[in-house]
């Protein structure tokens, strides 16, 4: 196995628990390796670090798979790390039939995610070193979990920083395009085949229940609803009405039928367009709404790219602000890792001195607990969701 010795002082950060090395830590290589081999890390003095796989093709030459020194990489590693990922699910995971098994770097199986819909898992092999392990991984998730079928999506452009190519495909058993899951008691289709990410957004189950807690009674306003998760909860949870505005027509095919699904299609209206415009244009047609859900895709996947995010995080909040009445409920989400909670709450602070509001934080809430963070690494810790009364 080849050794990767790291310059003197680098080892620090991934001896206290972050699972990364970067090209630039790295003093020499000592052996060949191909790209995406298992690889041993060293300190300057030759010390055991680590043992990881590498890709000298991305900015993160090494992840981690293991800090023991006589763990060894193969079946049994990969079953004892799956094993012990779905007995943490087990314990945490509460009132849905789909939820994360598998959550990368946080489960110690880096860039692997593994979401079960039902009887069905639908993955997602994020780079050439785990790549390296699919057949391996499906075929301890076949003997471990059992599904009916698994389904590939890592049809995502990160792969490319590895030299992969987007993949999406069946890879074991059947799996139907569409789904219907079970989450908080409300029944959600779900697009395996072609839907956003995996198919659903799991990481806000737990918001989507805070929402409903709130929607009693409630005009709801609900921006990038996707397939409808938040505008159907919201629903189920007694709003009067709810408008719900998505940029993807194929998102709000399915969150009519969510809607309907659970019976709650004549108090939804689902609208086709760019919620940056409509918030404007509700504004000026003088709507007002008693609680308003902002869910944002990510603005930017980059530091340099941070500026303009804060300005669309902003506009989106402002206007949210301005729509809702005295007292009225704000429940706004980044999903951004570069948007620091320090900075995300900053600037929902600056939108609401801009409209003359006055906040009340409820709750900060998180991404669900199938979506684990480690504190050593604040790159697992990425979705911000702020529950304000805004007075
Ligand atoms: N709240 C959803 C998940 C939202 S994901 C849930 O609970 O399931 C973000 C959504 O924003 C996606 O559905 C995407 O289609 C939509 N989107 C992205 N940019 C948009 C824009 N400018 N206007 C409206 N929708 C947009």
């Amino acid at each position: 196995m080849a050794k990767v010795i790291l310059l003197p002082g680098e080892e620090k950060r991934v001896l206290s628990g972050h699972p990364w090395v970067y090209r630039t830590e790295v003093r020499d290589v000592q052996g060949g390796f191909e790209p995406g081999d298992v690889v041993e890390i060293e300190d300057a003095r030759g010390r055991f670090i680590a043992r990881g796989y590498a890709n000298p093709a991305s900015q993160i030459f090494i992840r981690l798979l293991t800090r023991r020194r006589d763990e060894a990489v193969g079946r049994e590693f990969f079953r004892r790390r799956l094993e012990t990922a779905g007995a943490y699910r087990a314990k945490v995971v509460r009132n849905t039939t789909a939820y994360r098994l598998v959550n990368a770097e946080a489960d110690f199986l880096p860039a692997l995610i593994v979401d079960r819909y039902g009887d069905y898992l639908v993955v997602q092999f994020l780079t050439l070193g785990m790549e390296r392990f699919k057949e391996l991984v499906v075929e301890l998730l076949v003997e471990l979990f059992t599904p009916r079928g698994i389904y590939e999506r890592s049809d995502v452009s990160v792969r490319e920083r590895e030299g992969l190519e987007p993949f999406g495909g069946l890879l074991y058993g059947e799996v139907p395009q569409f789904v219907e899951i079970e989450e908080n008691g409300v029944r959600f289709r779900v697009d395996l085949h072609t839907g956003q990410k995996t198919g659903f957004f799991l990481d806000q189950r737990e918001n989507r229940r805070a929402v409903a807690a709130l929607a009693s009674g409630a005009s709801v306003l609900d921006c990038f609803c996707y397939t409808g998760g938040f505008a159907v909860s919201a629903a189920r949870g007694g709003a009067a009405s709810v408008l719900a505005v998505d940029a993807s027509g194929a998102a709000l095919g399915l969150a009519q039928e969510n809607a309907a699904l659970n019976g709650v299609s004549e108090r939804c209206t689902f609208r086709e367009a760019n919620c940056f415009d409509e918030l404007r244009r509700l504004t000026d047609a003088g709507a007002h709404f008693d609680l308003v859900v902002l869910d944002p895709p990510s603005f930017t996947k980059s530091k340099e790219a941070l500026p303009g995010a804060i300005r669309g995080y902003k506009e989106i909040n402002l206007r949210a602000m301005k729509l809702l009445r005295a007292g009225g409920y704000l429940v706004t989400c980044s999903c951004s890792y570069h948007l620091s909670e320090g900075l995300f709450l900053e600037v929902v602070g600056a939108a609401a001195c801009d409209s003359r509001r006055t906040l009340r934080l409820i709750e900060l809430r998180r991404q669900s607990r199938d979506h684990p963070m480690l504190l050593s690494a604040p790159e697992t810790y990425y979705l911000k969701c702020g529950v304000f009364q805004v007075l």
